[in-house]
C-alpha cells in the first residue's frame, strides 16, 4: 500500500524556509489549485496503490508548502511510502 506521508499527516518532516529559516507549513496538493483538477484522477490513484505501483501513474504528490513567518511558497515532491 502507497500513500502519502504528508496528506495523511503523520509527516515528521521539518521543512525549513529559505527566506526566513521558519518552519514550512502544508499548504496542500497542489493539484488542488488547479482550475481543471479532476477528482476521476484521485479514484485512478487509488487503484494504482492496491495494484500497481510501478507502472503508470507517479506514486508521489506535489504540495504547496507555505512559510507563515515571510509568505514564501515553495513546491515540495513527496514520495509515497
Ligand atoms: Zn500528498
Ligand atoms: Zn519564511
Amino acid at each position: 500500500m502507497s500513500f502519502c506521508p504528508l496528506c495523511n499527516g503523520i509527516s515528521d518532516e521539518y521543512y525549513q524556509c529559505s527566506v526566513c529559516q521558519g518552519k514550512m507549513e502544508d499548504g496542500g496538493k497542489i493539484y488542488d489549485y488547479y482550475d481543471d483538477y479532476s477528482p476521476y484522477m484521485e479514484i485512478d490513484w487509488n487503484k494504482l496503490a492496491d495494484g500497481v505501483p510501478n507502472s503508470a501513474g507517479k506514486p508521489e504528490c506535489v504540495h504547496l508548502l507555505v512559510c507563515p513567518r515571510c509568505g514564501n511558497e515553495q513546491e515540495l515532491t513527496v514520495h509515497h511510502k
